[in-house]
């Protein structure tokens, strides 16, 4: 039983009605993010009980947004595998280096997680028709859980978007449009689409319940490692919904007692043909300015404005992390690393962590003796 109990700003910290439809707040224009019941929690679950739990990121139930089970739309998300990475870690003379492979999450990456709440939470309110702007792998997951949920579902993709990304949504029974451009372009027809014709727009952080989906991944992470959380994290970040997200699961997890006070460092990883994030860390600012001709293979990290900007440039800040960029070239051959060395056929967002690790290492910020957690996002077989 979700513990759910409202609403609150992540800027200026207004309270809102948790059981209505709500987007950016309404008095400032940032996220909002949902608040639970953690006193009641704490009294009444115990992490030991999730022994018995289902498989999946439903077995944090009470801390997740959904209040009637009826409404939880699964196809089986999350719950994914840690794996060692081994000979890559022998080769950077590392023990414990890890991979979370996101990818073998339903539709191929972890835009299922966040999407499997907002089409869940969308349905429980009510909503029947939804839209999103997208580079490809959030549009493919909102079209599955549409498509289970029995919602009509429309899509905005960049034009250059590799096809099997169209194809898919189309296959779930999607309406798609290419938008000439990038995804704030798909964003702004999303919008005018959403205000038209009153769909419910999913966009990331504009609506509050796919961060819920994504902070499991933070979760999982405690839970696998037993509860001590490892001393870097490394995120290829778009919107950067994962990261804010596994930033508030450890703050919750704390208030239930699960942890203590330790918290991985945060490391953004970015391309360097789009890189606001890493250039805002630098230049010490609040906020990013917008990535002008953002370019980059990793499509997912193509995110010229992130709304929750400046939620992501705290938890780098206040977890003593960092912020990077990658060339094209390097995150393609570290792909291929992770593949060949690991048996993982990651996306190139996947391969940016490790080319970032690689940096990291030889700049002495990262020490071989810690224990790393790469996130690989989705799989590489959509963009063959
Ligand atoms: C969306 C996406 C990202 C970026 O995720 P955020 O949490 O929005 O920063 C990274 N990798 C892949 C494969 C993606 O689809």
């Amino acid at each position: 039983m979700s513990a759910l109990t409202h609403l609150e700003c992540s800027f200026c910290g207004k309270k809102y009605e948790a059981d209505e439809l709500h987007t950016l707040c309404p008095a400032c224009g940032k996220p909002l993010l949902a608040r639970y019941d953690l006193k009641r929690v704490r009294e009444e679950w115990s992490r030991e009980d999730l022994a018995v739990r289902v498989a999946s990121l439903w077995r944090y139930q009470e801390v997740l947004p959904v209040r009637n089970e009826e409404n939880a739309i699964s196809l089986g998300e999350g719950y994914t595998p840690l794996l060692r990475a081994e000979h890559l870690g022998k080769k950077l003379k590392m023990r414990n280096l890890f991979i979370k492979d996101e990818g073998l999450n339903p539709t191929g990456s972890f835009k299922a997680r966040g999407l499997c709440m907002a089409i869940s939470r969308a349905k429980e309110l009510g909503v029947s028709e939804v839209v999103i702007p997208s580079a490809g792998n959030a549009a493919g997951a909102m079209a599955a859980y549409a498509a289970k949920a029995g919602m009509k579902a429309h899509v905005f993709m960049p034009q250059d978007v590799p096809l099997p990304f169209r194809l898919e949504c189309e296959a779930y029974g999607a309406q798609v449009t290419l938008v000439p451009g990038l995804i704030t372009d798909c964003g702004q027809q999303a919008r005018q689409a959403a205000a038209k014709h009153d769909w419910f727009n999913v966009s990331t952080l504009k609506e509050p319940y796919r961060l819920e989906g994504k902070k499991t991944m933070g979760y999982e992470l405690a839970e696998a490692f037993d509860w001590q959380l490892p001393d870097v994290i490394i995120y290829p970040t778009g919107g950067g919904t994962g990261l804010i997200g596994m930033w508030k699961a450890f703050a919750e997890m704390e208030a239930l007692g699960w942890i203590g006070k330790d918290r991985p460092r945060m490391v953004v990883v970015q391309a360097q043909g789009c890189a606001p994030i890493p250039r805002a860390f630098e230049a010490r600012e609040e906020f990013a300015t917008p990535w002008e001709n953002a370019a980059t293979v990793a499509a997912g990290l193509r995110v010229p404005v992130a709304v929750g900007d400046f939620l992501i440039l705290r938890a780098v800040r206040e977890s003593n992390g960092t912020a990077l960029a990658v060339s094209d070239d390097a995150l393609v051959a570290a792909q291929k690393r992770m593949a060949s060395r690991e048996g993982i056929f990651a996306c190139p967002e996947g391969g940016a962590t490790l080319a970032a690790l690689e940096t990291l290492l030889a700049k002495g910020w990262l020490m071989p003796d810690e224990t790393v957690v790469l996130f690989n996002t989705g799989s590489g077989l959509k963009y063959t």
